[in-house]
């Protein structure tokens, strides 16, 4: 098939903005190359990537690949597909860090944030995941975009074995358990549960990561987090008992999306 074909069988089934995608992702042909070069063959077969699609499979997953931040990611089910709601707070945090701090990413998942934070900063990066098989996709991550990172199996909710610490991050599972089920269909049939559900109320990491980066801050370092939109009071409460002080950063839409703070000790 002449791709020109190729192209309009990919956006005939899936709308202009996947089917564009779906085509771009699948032959690294891009749409100029549809209009300059429309005559060039392709001996690609798209219908299975477009069933999977229709079936409702997020197209990164599909694709095997996703971009945040400028930069690739491999992902598969065993991790969150990076969002751009994330960016956030790692523009929030490259614009602080520098290449000699000390910086920890909770939760990492794909190691969106800890290979994003590494790549702009040059800053000394460790991550840790509870799930092997998100490790293992984060690590596969950080040797695609060329980054040196120290990975850590364990659970945000008790590891605090660093110290000096002049950053700690984190995007935590923070939905509520009981809306995590009325999710769209694509996040909550393929996206992976145990990086969305923070439990009752959304908020169970958020304590336990307070009180154990504490621990491993250096006077003056800060922790931030990614939260949910309506999170902003219950995380800042959260963070202000346990460090006195707590900032709210807006995401791109105008909703909450990062609470800070800063330790300080006289
Ligand atoms: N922002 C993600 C979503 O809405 C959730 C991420 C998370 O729980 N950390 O699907």
């Amino acid at each position: 098939m002449v791709i020109k074909d190729a192209y309009k069988l990919c956006t005939d089934a899936l709308g202009k903005t996947d089917g564009r995608i779906l085509f771009e992702g699948v032959t690294n042909y891009t749409f100029k190359d549809v209009l300059t070069h429309g005559e060039k063959e392709t001996d690609i077969d798209f219908n299975p990537y477009i069933k999977r699609v229709l079936g409702g499979e997020p197209i990164q997953y599909v694709l095997g690949e996703t971009e945040f931040m400028s930069l690739k990611f491999k992902v598969t089910p065993a991790v969150l597909i990076p969002r751009q709601d994330t960016e956030t707070l790692v523009e929030w945090a490259i614009k602080k860090i520098d290449k000699n701090a000390r910086v920890l990413d909770l939760c990492t998942g794909s190691g969106c944030i800890a290979i994003s934070v590494k790549k702009y900063t040059h800053a000394f990066v460790t991550a840790l995941d509870i799930s092997e098989d998100a490790l293992k996709i984060a690590e596969q991550n950080a040797s695609l975009n060329n980054a040196d990172i120290t990975f850590i199996k364990g659970d945000a909710h008790t590891f605090d074995e660093l110290e000096n610490l002049d950053f700690v991050l984190s995007n935590p599972p923070y939905i509520e358990s009981e809306v995590v089920s009325g999710l769209d269909k694509k996040v909550k049939d393929f996206e992976p549960r145990i990086a969305l559900d923070g439990g009752k109320d959304g908020l169970d990491f958020y304590t336990d990561i307070a009180k154990n980066s504490r621990k491993m801050l250096k006077n003056g370092g800060f922790l931030a987090v990614e939260i949910g939109y309506n999170q902003a009071e219950a995380v800042s409460d959260i963070f202000n008992k346990v460090f006195g002080n707590s900032t709210v950063l807006k995401d791109l839409c105008g909703n909450n999306r990062v609470v800070y703070s800063k330790k300080q000790v006289d």
